[in-house]
């Protein structure tokens, strides 16, 4: 990516520059034309750069104003970017006095023609979630590299294990024929770290893929077989901070790039500091300004260069490598009103273009805040269109393992959808089982499988946007001893060459990994092609008995679902459902394939759930 930066040094070796200037760096670096925002702010960096003259000559993109910092080693070019710039190579010099001390090739693209209107992941898909380094190594050549400086260590649940792009690349066919429509992967950007670089959350270089996952080349690739299949790629972005071996923490253009304390400070983790009506400064100050981890310097957003820096890399991403769709972590944790700058700017860009946001809140009406739209007391507007259904997947973990009560039991997954009306947009909300932070579904029943069909029968039929966690399709658990983050992102089985098992094939799995890869694969597929699901109404009636049952319905078709949380077989009258079943005299079950002629009565096995396409 820094090609022409390193062919222009190579061309014009440093030593024929005044011995006080280099120049290292430029970003974004490159951009394109045809942007509705023209304005393009560079970073450069380099040893005593802002004791130089910046001129650029091209047609159309004009040097607005240079912009010096504390630290000299830094200037921000505001450029502008005009309709009449056509793609090309624009060369920005750098002199003393009339002496070239510097000069970088910045190449203005053109925009892939249908760029700005391109369609986003929204519920007629299903998400699947990779942690790249725990899916597959597929080229095992990259698992050490010369300046990186963790190694591969398979031994170590929280080392990297290998994983990568071609990893996945091998295996898109196996998560097509799941009937998954796309693919959203742990962050790819470089994590040079010492420690826990695998799981991609500590970015030390925010436009570059990690070399042990492939290059940037590589991910484009990926890309386009993922667009080939007809599925979307989903890209993981972290605002809020990035990891200590982050490049410019080695030289800060100024104090305020990052939030400074006295001494270590860790956020309190408490994103309800952010809606809370009474929350001290105090809290809310940490919250925001604290750092995630010792290792994760808490980047200043409020900081107009951080801020530019931040938005500019997520376009220059969506752009470069054509995204459908954007993951973004711990999304309160940043100052907030450039978040919703952020998501502005975005979608002034690319219209249908989805993102979701990790606020990771246990209410409904503490999540909703964040969602577009909100009526919220304080004025603010996210543009952030998409959150994850926490509180769902918290009933979800809950509902089928306690006894029913009042409170308690299914009625749970009733009572969160029936805040609903907290939501701007129900329908555009991610509701999941499990994910990479916590552990496997599996886990919280005492590995009964019986519940996580009705987990997955439920994510796959109620509203919204279902994600699946990679490998909860074959029963992956966090293994014996339940903890920690490296259980929570085990090795798929059958990613590596050395591996005993092969779980991306049937023959490979066990007849228990089979059963419920089929289960899934059967559901995943029909809601593929089920319009009704994907944006037709919801209904619900309160739960009785431990059953639960709820109707998706449109002008053409209605869907009934039925969930028995019990630990036996229930028979139940359906009277009480007539609003729906009196156009209806007979359907098909979606799961087993039986026809039922007669809608009066119906009979649902012990934890289990039914799915009816009513006729
Ligand atoms: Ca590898």
């Amino acid at each position: 990516m820094h090609r022409l930066l390193s062919l222009l040094l190579l061309l014009f070796p440093l030593s024929i520059f005044s011995q006080e200037i280099t120049l290292n760096r430029v970003e974004p670096p490159f951009w394109w034309t045809g942007f509705k925002n023209t304005s393009l702010q560079l970073l450069v960096h380099g040893n005593n750069i802002s004791s130089t003259n910046v001129s650029v000559n091209y047609p159309g993109f004009v040097l607005k104003k240079v912009n010096k910092v504390e630290n000299p080693n830094y200037l921000f070019l505001d450029l502008s970017v005009g309709n009449s710039a056509q793609p090309g190579i624009a060369t920005i010099l750098f002199k003393q006095g009339n002496k070239v001390v510097g000069k970088y090739l910045y190449e203005l693209k053109a925009r892939k023609k249908g760029s700005a209107s391109r369609a986003s992941f929204s519920s007629h898909d299903v998400i699947y979630l990779v942690m790249p380094d725990r899916f597959s190594n597929g080229d095992t050549a990259n698992d050490n590299l010369p300046g990186m400086v963790e190694q591969v260590d398979r031994t170590n649940k929280d080392g990297r294990h290998g994983g990568d792009l071609k990893g996945i690349m091998d295996h898109l066919d196996y998560v097509q024929d799941l009937g998954i429509t796309a693919l959203w992967i742990n962050p790819l950007q470089e994590n040079n770290m010492s420690k826990y670089s695998y799981h991609g959350y500590s970015i030390t270089d925010y436009y570059k893929i990690d070399p042990r996952f492939g290059s940037n080349e590589d991910y484009l690739k990926l890309s386009d077989a993922v667009h080939k299949r007809g599925m979307k790629l989903i890209k993981d972005m972290v605002f809020n901070h990035c990891g200590s071996n982050h490049w410019w923490m080695q030289d800060l253009p100024s104090r305020d790039w990052v939030n400074q304390w006295p001494e270590f400070t860790r956020t309190n983790y408490r994103a309800g500091t952010f809606t809370d009506p009474y929350a001290s400064q105090a809290d809310s100050n940490m919250f925001v300004r604290g750092w995630f981890d010792i290792t994760m310097p808490d980047l200043n957003q409020a900081n107009p260069y951080v801020k530019n820096y931040l938005i500019q890399n997520s376009i220059w991403w969506v752009e470069y490598a054509g995204l459908d769709g954007i993951r973004q972590d711990t999304h309160p944790y940043p100052f907030k009103e450039m978040m919703a700058e952020w998501g502005k700017r975005l979608q002034e860009e690319y219209p249908n273009f989805n993102v979701v946001g990790e606020c990771w809140l246990n209410y409904p009406a503490s999540v909703a805040y964040w969602q577009q739209g909100a009526k919220n007391k304080d004025g603010y507007n996210s543009w952030l269109p998409t959150v994850f259904d926490f509180p769902l997947y918290d009933a979800l973990g809950k509902a089928f393992s306690e006894p029913e009560g009042w409170n308690t039991g299914i009625v749970r997954l009733y009572e969160i959808l029936a805040q609903d009306f907290s939501y701007p947009d129900p329908n555009n909300i991610v509701v999941f089982a499990d994910n990479h932070d916590v552990n496997r579904f599996l886990d919280s029943q005492k590995d009964d499988v019986r519940k996580l069909k009705m987990a997955m029968a439920y994510i796959l039929t109620t509203r919204g946007i279902p994600e699946i966690y990679y490998g909860t399709e074959i029963l992956m658990t966090t293994g014996a001893d339940k903890s920690g983050d490296g259980n929570k992102r085990r090795d798929f089985p059958g990613g590596w060459s050395s591996d005993s098992q092969n779980a991306f094939t049937a023959q490979g799995r066990t007849n228990a990994e089979n059963d419920i890869h089929n289960y899934i694969r059967k559901l995943v597929r029909w809601r593929d092609a089920s319009e009704v699901i994907h944006t037709g109404k919801f209904r619900h009636f309160i739960p009785a008995d431990g059953v639960y049952v709820y109707f998706r319905y449109n002008e053409k078709s209605t869907v009934m679902v039925v969930m028995n949380n019990n630990e036996e077989s229930k028979t139940i009258e359906t009277k009480r459902y007539n609003e729906f079943l009196k156009k209806f005299k007979s359907g098909v079950e979606i799961i087993s394939g039986n026809s039922l002629n007669d809608l009066s009565k119906l009979t649902i096995p012990a934890k289990s759930v039914i799915i009816i396409e009513l006729k």
